[in-house]
């Protein structure tokens, strides 16, 4: 089964998508407001929105977890800036500050579970140098899992790295094992649980086949 998991929980993802939220919605364009407003100051940035956002549905109290991309001169050699890098201080501070005034009076927190510089992908992508790099695979694996907020700033890689049968080969084991990891655990559990009683509270019927797939899904894990 693992070889097609990453399939499934794409499959999984659309069809919760179609109940998108207005919560969902205002959140993405505050999140998106806020990379154009970084863009004009001279930060480019993206976000890949992980978690409850990334099924539409979300509460105005739900935590955003979120993975930052962004472009850091500073650290050109490495995958992610590490924690006292200033231009990731300084997004990050932006990004709530920004998101916080348009959405108040909500109050969440906004939860950066990974860091990506884009400066560093580029790097590799121009000298070919590729394979065996788990900083791309982690970037191409937060595509397909996340959300995007300002995606034409890093498309652009992961259309390369998924036009490079090489890196392909490689990196759908990883991710399979990476998706695994990341839904094996009981709070994810516990929140596809809860996505189900929101649709439901709200008095949306599942779409036929979906209760089954989200059934055979969570069965699916355990073998
Ligand atoms: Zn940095």
């Amino acid at each position: 089964m693992s070889t097609n998991i990453v399939e499934r929980y794409l499959v999984l993802k659309n069809k919760y998508r179609n109940y998108d939220t207005k919560y969902a919605l205002k959140r993405m364009q505050a999140f998106r407001l806020a990379t154009q407003e970084l863009s004009k100051k001279g930060y480019e940035v993206a976000l890949e929105i992980l978690g409850s956002i990334n099924f539409g549905i979300v509460e105005p109290t739900s935590d955003v977890d979120c993975i930052l991309l962004l472009e850091c001169d500073l650290h050109k050699d490495q995958g992610s800036c590490p924690p006292h890098c200033p231009n990731v201080s300084y997004v990050k501070d932006e990004i709530r500050k920004f998101v916080t005034k348009r959405l108040q009076p909500e109050v969440f927190n906004i939860e950066y579970l990974d860091t990506i510089n884009l400066k560093y992908v580029e790097e590799k992508i121009r000298i070919e140098d590729v394979l065996g790099d788990e900083t791309l695979y982690c970037l191409l694996f937060y595509r397909n899992i996340g959300r995007p907020v300002n995606r034409p700033l890093f498309i652009p890689y992961c259309d390369e790295l998924e036009e490079n049968h090489a890196f392909v080969k490689e990196i759908i084991p990883w991710a399979a094992e990476a998706l695994e990891g990341y839904l094996n655990t009981n709070q994810h559990r516990m929140s596809f649980n809860k996505y189900n009683e929101r649709i439901r509270a709200r008095g949306l019927d599942l779409p036929e086949g979906l209760q089954q797939e989200l059934q055979s899904y969570m069965d699916a894990k355990g073998d």
